[in-house]
């Protein structure tokens, strides 16, 4: 073996996307935060939302927080690679955002719900492999303590998003991996070691 077989693998920052869909309260946003820290060259992408920025959530940094003449402006002009309404709010990803981060040959990571998951199924992300995550807790009973833990939604709308939910995990079929988030801890573990073999994959 005189020649060196690391380029043989899709590698690090090779243009992979991992799109991490799963219902409200699943606790997407602490493992893929959890997930990023310490991976190299894994990059976040910052969708634009018409819904109001929660305690806590900053603009720029969780979310493009836009007005819907903003979002409905921005799918006119074909900025969004997918987008998606959610509970009467719209959600987008950013087209040129993925366009940048191929370009510069990192991996990204999509936090989103199962319609653009779905979109992107269909119609690629601009020339990244793309890798379908999906994430939840074993239950819905544990998806209804999780979300009344959280603190931020009414009981109608946690009602809502629970409903939201029931229909979401029929899409099952579309995705690679099933990362199941009853224990935090092993739930990153097993996000990180998605990202590692898809890494490790001869290209
Ligand atoms: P939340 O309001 O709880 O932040 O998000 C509601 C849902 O919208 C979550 O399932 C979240 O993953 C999803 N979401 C966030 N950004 C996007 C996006 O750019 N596109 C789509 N399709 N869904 C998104």
């Amino acid at each position: 073996m005189s020649n060196d077989l690391t380029a043989r693998r899709k590698g690090v920052g090779r243009g992979l996307a991992f799109v991490v869909t799963g219902p409200s309260g699943a606790g997407k946003n602490s493992v893929i935060n959890r997930t990023m820290a310490g991976l190299p060259s894994l990059e976040y992408s910052i969708s634009y939302t018409t819904r109001p920025p929660r305690e806590r959530e900053v603009d720029g940094v969780d979310y493009h927080f836009i007005s819907r003449e903003e979002f409905a402006e921005r799918i006119e002009r074909g900025d969004f690679a997918e987008h998606a309404t959610y509970l009467g709010d719209s959600y987008g990803t950013s087209r040129s955002q993925i366009d940048g981060m191929v370009a510069r040959g990192v991996d990204v990571i999509l936090n989103i719900e199962v319609e653009g998951a779905k979109l992107i199924r269909r119609d690629g992300l601009g020339g990244h492999t793309v890798v379908f995550v999906f994430l939840v807790p074993s239950s819905l009973a544990r998806l209804e303590e999780r979300l009344r833990a959280r603190g931020s939604e009414s009981s109608e709308q946690i009602a809502a998003r629970l409903d939201v939910a029931k229909r979401e995990m029929d899409a099952l079929g579309i995705f690679d991996y099933l990362v199941i988030n009853d224990d935090l801890e092993t739930a990153v573990a097993e996000l990180r070691a998605i990202v590692t073999a898809e890494r490790l994959r001869l290209s």
